[in-house]
C-alpha cells in the first residue's frame, strides 16, 4: 500500500516545488557570502561597503525591466563611483549581473517597446549569447537582442569581456594586457581598440569647449600656439602630418588638430573655432601667425617668440611656448609607443589623447558616459 502513496507524494512534489537553481558555483558562493552580509577575503569584517556584493542578482526573467527604475545611474552619478575592479569583477560573474551593471549606467535599454505590437517586452531566456531577448506578448511575439541600438550592438564579443575591456582600457594599460586578461584575440582586441578611440573622437567633436577667453578678474587667458610635423620612414618614402597644436598655459587644457597645411587660410578658420574672443595668444614666428592680431576686427592678443631654443628672455619671462612644446613631446612620445608609424591611424590615436588629457581623472566613469552620449538608448 505504500509504495503507490509513495509515487503520488514524489509525482506531486515533483510538480510543487520549484525547479532547483542552476549549478552555478561562483553565484552560489556570492549569494551564500552575500546573506552573512559583508565578507571579505579572510571572512573578517570589511570596511568597505562598496565591497557588499549586490552582485547577488536574482533571475531577471520575465521581468520587462533588467533593473528597477530608482537603480538607474545619471551621468554624475557614474562619475561619482570610482569602480574599482574588486568592485566590478563580482558583478560580471553572470550574466544577469553584466545586464543589471549595463542598464543601471544606461549602456543598454533597460526595457524594450515593440514598435509593431506597442507592447512591452518581457525578457526571455535563450541559449544565445547575452543569455536573454526581449520578447513581446502573444500573437506578436517579436524578439529583439538585448544589444539592439546600443554601442555593442557592432560585436559579438561577450558583455563581461567588453566590460572588462573597456575598464582596463580607460585604466590606460597595454593592448597586449587588455587582450591576455580578457581573453580574446588579436583581431578584437584591435577592433575594440578602435571602438573606444572612435567615441573619444566624437566625444571631442561634442564636448571640448574652446580655449582663451578672459579669466575671471578680466584678463585675457595665455594660449600657446604651434604646429608640429610628425614623420613617417617608411622604406624611401618620407611622408608626414602637420598638427596644429595650443594650450592653455595655466589650465594645461589643449587642442591638437591634424591641417593638411600650416598655412594662414587653414590657421584662421582653427583659431576662430578654438580659441575665446580676448586670448592672448603666444606663438612662434611663423608666417601663418602674421596678421593675427587684426582677425575678426582684433578679438585677440598677439606675441611672437623670437628665440626658437627654448630660451626665456628673463625681461619677458612670459614669452615662450615651452608649455605646448612639452604637450606635444608627451603626446609625441606615447603615440609613438601606441601606433608605432601607422600613418592611417595616427588621428584616432592623437584624439584619444586628446580625450585623456580633457576628461577628469575618473577614466572609466567618462568613457562610459561618453558611449552613452554618442549612443543613447
Ligand atoms: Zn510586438
Amino acid at each position: 500500500m505504500g509504495a503507490p502513496n509513495l509515487r503520488v507524494i514524489l509525482i506531486f512534489l515533483s510538480f510543487s516545488l520549484p525547479p532547483p537553481p542552476r549549478p552555478f558555483l561562483p553565484f552560489s558562493l556570492i549569494g551564500m557570502h552575500a546573506s552573512r552580509g559583508r565578507v571579505g577575503w579572510d571572512g573578517g569584517a570589511e570596511n568597505s561597503p562598496n565591497l557588499g556584493y549586490k552582485m547577488a542578482a536574482p533571475a531577471i526573467r520575465h521581468r520587462i525591466e533588467i533593473v528597477p527604475a530608482n537603480r538607474l545611474m545619471n551621468a554624475a552619478q557614474v562619475l561619482q563611483q570610482n569602480l574599482t575592479l574588486l568592485e566590478l569583477v563580482p558583478q560580471l560573474v553572470n550574466i544577469e549581473g553584466c545586464l543589471q551593471f549595463l542598464a543601471e549606467r544606461a549602456l543598454i535599454g533597460n526595457s524594450w517597446t515593440c514598435d509593431v505590437c506597442q507592447e512591452r517586452g518581457r525578457l526571455q531566456a535563450t541559449e544565445a549569447i547575452d543569455g536573454f531577448v526581449w520578447r513581446c506578448p502573444p500573437p506578436c511575439r517579436r524578439r529583439k537582442s538585448i544589444r539592439q541600438g546600443s554601442f555593442f550592438s557592432k560585436s559579438h564579443l561577450d558583455l563581461k569581456k567588453i566590460i572588462m575591456f573597456i575598464y582596463l582600457w580607460a585604466a590606460d594599460l597595454p593592448l597586449k594586457f587588455i587582450q591576455a586578461e580578457v581573453g580574446c584575440d588579436d583581431k578584437t582586441a584591435t577592433n575594440w581598440a578602435n571602438f573606444l578611440r572612435d567615441v573619444c573622437s566624437e566625444a571631442i567633436i561634442v564636448n571640448m569647449r574652446p580655449l582663451g577667453g578672459f579669466d575671471d578678474d578680466g584678463n585675457p587667458i595665455i594660449v600657446e600656439s604651434k604646429f608640429f610635423h610628425r614623420k613617417y620612414h617608411r622604406g624611401a618614402i618620407r611622408d608626414g602630418h602637420w598638427v596644429f597644436g595650443a594650450v592653455e598655459r595655466e589650465s594645461g587644457r589643449f587642442l591638437m588638430r591634424i591641417v593638411e597645411q600650416r598655412n594662414r587660410a587653414t590657421l584662421e578658420p582653427i583659431i576662430q573655432q578654438w580659441c575665446l574672443p580676448g586670448t592672448h595668444i603666444i606663438s612662434d614666428g611663423w608666417a601663418a601667425y602674421r596678421d593675427l592680431e587684426n582677425l575678426n576686427n582684433g578679438v585677440y592678443l598677439h606675441d611672437v617668440v623670437v628665440h626658437e631654443d627654448n630660451f626665456v628672455d628673463p625681461d619677458l619671462p612670459w614669452l615662450h611656448t615651452n608649455t605646448v612644446e612639452g604637450k606635444w613631446m608627451h603626446a609625441k612620445r606615447k603615440l609613438r609607443r601606441q601606433c608605432g608609424t601607422t600613418r592611417d591611424l595616427f588621428p584616432t590615436y592623437l584624439d584619444e589623447f586628446l580625450w585623456r588629457n580633457d576628461v577628469g581623472p575618473n577614466k572609466v566613469g567618462e568613457i562610459m558616459n561618453a558611449i552613452r552620449q554618442i549612443y543613447p538608448v
